[in-house]
């Protein structure tokens, strides 16, 4: 499968002049069968969602996306999806179930007046609002599975997704250090790509605990104990300018020792693959 970042920031878009390399969208990120021209399946939709009308080039979306949570920053670009907000779209959404509520209700919850112009019934196409529980799914042709995880407000899951030749896991909120379930480590074992949650430097550790993130460190240490073949350092925090991330890429990557270590980057593409090393390609584009 192919991977390509939408979007890799936390909290809030930061656009500006300082944020233009690595780009000031956030969390989404587009998923390409083998074989197959455009993604099928993306995971959360943050602003960078917007970006996926421009790659499918005037066509409608017809496949699926999977919401971590229900933070704003992963479902902002929900109802500014132009191509998967037409009466030919056909789009699955599928997030994680608490409350014993609908999968539509819960959206609406952000999705509704006051807070937003239009329910989710607004959005034209073939839409799906699937509440689910944690286990192992089959969507579009891939297994995904999905865990609790730690994080702040509202239920969390790490997701794990696995072709017959490769596997990725998206952790972009996550706080290890409140606890790290045996649940999880099997999600993460031997994972050939891990996106992870590392908006946050240890000098931030206070903060990084208040809002149930990661550090850089936290993100490095679970890959290691993961054996992950590559970590991406994912959803960054909005105040951190290209160049704060560029000296992340100079020291993060000796913290990994096997495994490679990589800033993630909008644009960035991944070809996904258990082998040879290194495990995960990347190229910009
Ligand atoms: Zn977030
Ligand atoms: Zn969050």
């Amino acid at each position: 499968m192919k991977l390509e970042n939408l979007g890799v920031r936390g909290s809030t878009a930061a656009p500006g002049a300082e944020f233009a390399r690595y780009g000031g969208h956030t969390s989404c990120v587009a998923i390409t069968a083998d074989g197959a021209d455009q993604p099928t399946l993306v995971l959360d939709a943050g602003t960078g969602l917007r970006s996926l009308t421009r790659i499918l080039a005037g066509a409608s979306y017809d496949g699926a996306i999977v919401l971590s949570h229900l933070h704003w920053d992963h479902v902002q670009g929900l109802p500014f999806f132009a191509a998967g907000d037409r009466d030919d779209a056909r789009v699955d959404l599928y997030l994680p179930a608490q409350d014993g509520r609908s999968g539509r209700d819960l959206l609406a919850q952000t999705l509704s007046p006051p807070a937003f112009p239009i329910t989710p019934e607004g959005l034209r196409g073939r839409w799906g609002f699937h509440a689910v529980e944690a286990g192992e799914h089959r969507i579009e042709g891939f297994t995904v599975r999905t865990v609790d995880i730690a994080h702040k407000g509202g239920r969390t899951y790490g997701i794990r997704v696995e072709d017959d030749h490769g596997s990725i896991a998206y952790l972009p909120d996550h706080a290890p250090a409140a606890g790290v379930s045996d649940e999880l480590l099997e999600l993460l074992s031997g994972v050939d790509v891990l996106l992870h949650d590392a908006q946050f430097l240890e000098g931030e550790r206070p903060v990084a605990v208040d809002y149930g993130h990661a550090t850089v460190q936290d993100a490095v240490s679970l890959g290691l104990r993961s054996g992950a073949g590559t970590l991406v350092l994912f959803h960054h925090s909005p105040a951190r300018t290209d160049a704060a991330l560029d000296e992340i890429a100079e020291w993060a990557p000796a913290l990994g020792g096997g495994m490679r270590v990589v800033v993630a980057r909008e644009g960035d593409t991944y070809e996904v693959a258990t082998g040879p090393s290194p495990a995960a390609s990347a190229s910009s584009v």
